[in-house]
């Protein structure tokens, strides 16, 4: 299935949601991808070379709201969402992916997790960051924030199944060479990535809307490709623009075709990611269940709940229906 971008690229100019039929392969009808908060997958059958391109808009804005973060740490925040979203739907996971930094530099935590659609929840993504100094300079790099560290990437393919945890160390270029030699070391498959992030500053609202994009190309394993194949999709790969992963008047459709007119490329139906949390405030209740009295006191505020803010979404779990064996009602 799928449609091959060429025929429809003519058609891609003006900007509307008109369905297209590729006459060739398919008699279903192609629904355009969104504006922003989907992942398109596509591929160069010939040049046995695969992709992915993601764009988080409302997705990305929700997911960095939750977070007062000073502007260069909440763009490397962003890029973290999309490299998640990248990876996580990449892997057709029903579990959970989590991708996650440790570093010593002031920007010394990045987590953003992944989570496959299951039990009519959808694809979501959601991120935290830990950023402990004062804000740097606007333009500061990617090695001055995170410093020297680590990028691990964990699969759980569903809950209670095996683990797979991989590690590489942190480019000082950014997320996205730290991923790129992550496949180098653990798949040995030639990728590209890029990651952008960008805030929209509304008249009227003190905090920005943060989007984020991404690209992804990888070989496919045992297609038959060539180097030369690989080299001048990856070249042509390049030379996206970080304002062209993030812009969402930019059909996705034509960014492909803007940087690959002259292959045959195939895009598939685009998947939706939304902004999701899987946080349960009954399973922080059941932890502090197992806590002594004392320790619950020392938790506890005045009128004796017990709040737990989720460090992801900035819910507060309000826990306060603890066995008192020693209540004294009045
Ligand atoms: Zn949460």
């Amino acid at each position: 299935m799928g449609i091959i971008i060429g025929t429809i690229a003519q058609a891609l100019i003006p900007s509307h949601q008109t369905p297209y039929t590729h006459p060739m392969t398919s008699n279903a009808p192609y629904i355009r991808a969104p504006a922003g908060d989907f992942v398109l997958p596509f591929d160069v059958k010939d040049a046995g070379v695969r992709g992915r391109l993601v764009r988080l808009d409302a997705t990305s804005a929700r997911a960095l709201s939750a977070h007062a973060l000073a502007e260069p740490a909440a763009r490397v925040l962003g890029e973290m969402l999309a490299l998640a979203a990248l990876l996580g739907s990449a892997l057709k996971l029903d579990g959970r992916l989590t991708a996650q930094t440790k570093s010593a530099g002031p920007l010394d935590l990045l987590a953003a997790d992944y989570y496959g659609a299951d039990g009519g929840r959808p694809k979501g993504v959601r991120g935290f960051a830990r950023f402990a100094a004062a804000p740097p300079d606007t333009r500061a790099s990617f090695a001055s924030l995170a410093g020297a560290g680590s990028l691990v990437i964990t699969i759980e393919p569903k809950r209670g199944a095996q683990m797979y945890q991989g590690i590489v160390a942190l480019s000082p270029l950014g997320l996205a060479a730290s991923a790129e030699d992550y496949f180098a070391q653990s798949e040995q498959l030639p990728t590209l990535l890029r990651l952008a992030a960008a805030p929209l500053f509304t008249p009227g609202t003190c905090a920005p809307h943060w989007r984020a994009g991404g690209l992804m190309l990888q070989t496919t394993p045992n297609a038959p490709h060539t180097e030369e194949d690989w080299q001048r999709l990856s070249l042509l790969a390049r030379t996206v623009e970080d304002v062209e992963l993030v812009d969402t008047s930019l059909a996705a459709e034509t960014l492909l075709w803007r940087l690959f007119n002259e292959e045959e490329v195939r895009v598939l139906p685009a998947e939706a990611i939304a902004f999701r949390c899987d946080c349960d405030g009954e399973r922080i209740a059941a932890v502090l269940r197992s806590y002594s009295p004392e320790e619950r006191a020392g938790l506890a505020d005045a009128d004796g709940a017990i709040r737990a803010r989720c460090d992801f979404c900035g819910a507060v779990h309000e826990i306060k229906d603890f066995p008192h064996p020693s209540t004294s009602s009045g």
